[in-house]
C-alpha cells in the first residue's frame, strides 16, 4: 500500500502501457483516474479494476485540448481534492520517411505527445502548488507532488521514419529537465520514463521482419513487458526517488547501449 490514497492521474489509461501502470498505482492503494479520448473506453478499464477491489475513476480527457485537460482535472479536485501524482502517457504515432510526411501526421503526433503533455502537466502543477503552499497533497515522504512524463528510447537515438514521433519525444525530455528545475524548490520531482519496444497495441503494428530486427538489437533478447515500464514509473513517484529529478530512465532491455 506504497500509494494509499494518494491521488494519481494517468492520461491514456485506457490500454497498453497507461493501464498497466494506472493498474499498478491502484494494486498499492490509490485512487487512480484512468482517462482516455472516450468516457466509454475510460470507464470500462475502471469498471474492471473496481470489480476487483481497486479503487479507479474514468473519466474521458482528450490532452491535446487544454480546457478539457482544464474541465477534466478540475473535476477530479473537485471529487478528491488533489492531484497527488500525474503520469503523462498519451502518446500517438503516425510513422513515415520525411518526404513522405505530410504536415497533418507531423502536427498530430506534436500535438498528443508533446502539447498534451504541457496541457496536463500545466494544469497539475497549478494544482499541486496550491497544495503545497496549503501543506497538504504530499505524494509520498514529504514530497508535494510527482510528474512522470512516458517519452521513448527512440527521442534519445531517433528512427528512420518517426521524425515526428523522435521530435515529441525528445522534446518531452527537454521539457521534463526544464519544469524539474522550474519547480524543485516547490517540493515537486519531474522525471521520465523513456521504453524501448514494449508489447502493446502500438507495436502490434510491426511486421514480422522488423519485429526479427528489433530482437536481434535487444541484449536482454525479448520485448518488454507493460509492467517493466510500469515499475519504473512507481519508483520514481515514491519516497525512494524524493532525490532524483530532470532525470529519464531507460527501460529497453539494452537495446540503447
Ligand atoms: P497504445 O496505443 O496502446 O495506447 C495509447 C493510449 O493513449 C490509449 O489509452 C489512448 O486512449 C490514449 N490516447 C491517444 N490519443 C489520446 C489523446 N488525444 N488524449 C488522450 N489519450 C489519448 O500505446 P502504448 O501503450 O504502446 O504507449 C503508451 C505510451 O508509451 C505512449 O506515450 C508511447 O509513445 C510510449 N511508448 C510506447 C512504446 C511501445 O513500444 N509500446 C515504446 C516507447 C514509448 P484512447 O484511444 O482511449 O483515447
Amino acid at each position: 500500500m506504497l500509494f494509499k490514497d494518494k491521488v494519481v492521474i494517468v492520461t491514456g489509461s485506457t490500454r497498453g502501457i497507461g493501464k498497466e501502470i494506472a493498474h499498478a498505482f491502484a494494486k498499492e492503494g490509490a485512487i487512480v483516474v484512468i482517462t482516455g479520448r472516450t468516457e466509454e473506453a475510460a470507464q470500462k478499464v475502471s469498471s474492471e479494476f473496481n470489480n476487483s477491489g481497486l479503487q479507479t475513476t474514468g473519466v474521458d480527457c482528450d490532452v491535446t485540448n487544454f480546457e478539457s485537460v482544464q474541465k477534466t482535472f478540475n473535476k477530479i479536485l473537485d471529487k478528491y481534492k488533489s492531484i497527488d501524482i500525474l503520469v503523462n502517457n498519451a502518446g500517438i504515432t503516425k510513422d513515415n520517411l520525411l518526404l513522405r510526411l505530410n504536415e497533418t501526421d507531423w502536427d498530430d503526433v506534436i500535438k498528443v505527445n508533446l502539447k498534451g503533455v504541457y496541457n496536463c502537466t500545466k494544469v497539475a502543477v497549478k494544482a499541486m502548488l496550491k497544495q503545497a503552499s496549503a501543506g497538504g497533497g504530499s505524494a509520498s515522504g514529504g514530497q508535494k507532488g510527482k510528474i512522470v512524463n512516458i517519452t521513448s528510447v527512440i527521442g534519445i537515438t531517433g528512427n528512420s521514419g518517426q521524425a515526428n514521433y523522435a521530435a515529441s519525444k525528445a522534446g518531452i525530455i527537454g521539457f521534463t529537465k526544464s519544469i524539474a528545475k522550474e519547480i524543485a524548490s516547490r517540493g515537486i520531482t519531474v522525471n521520465a520514463v523513456a521504453p524501448g519496444y514494449i508489447e502493446t497495441d502500438m507495436t502490434a503494428q510491426l511486421n514480422e521482419k522488423t519485429r526479427e530486427q528489433v530482437l536481434n538489437q535487444i541484449p536482454l533478447g525479448r520485448l518488454g513487458k507493460a509492467n517493466d515500464v510500469a515499475g519504473v514509473c512507481l519508483f520514481l513517484a515514491s519516497p525512494e526517488a524524493n532525490y532524483i529529478t530532470g532525470q529519464t530512465i531507460v527501460v529497453d532491455g539494452g537495446l540503447a547501449i
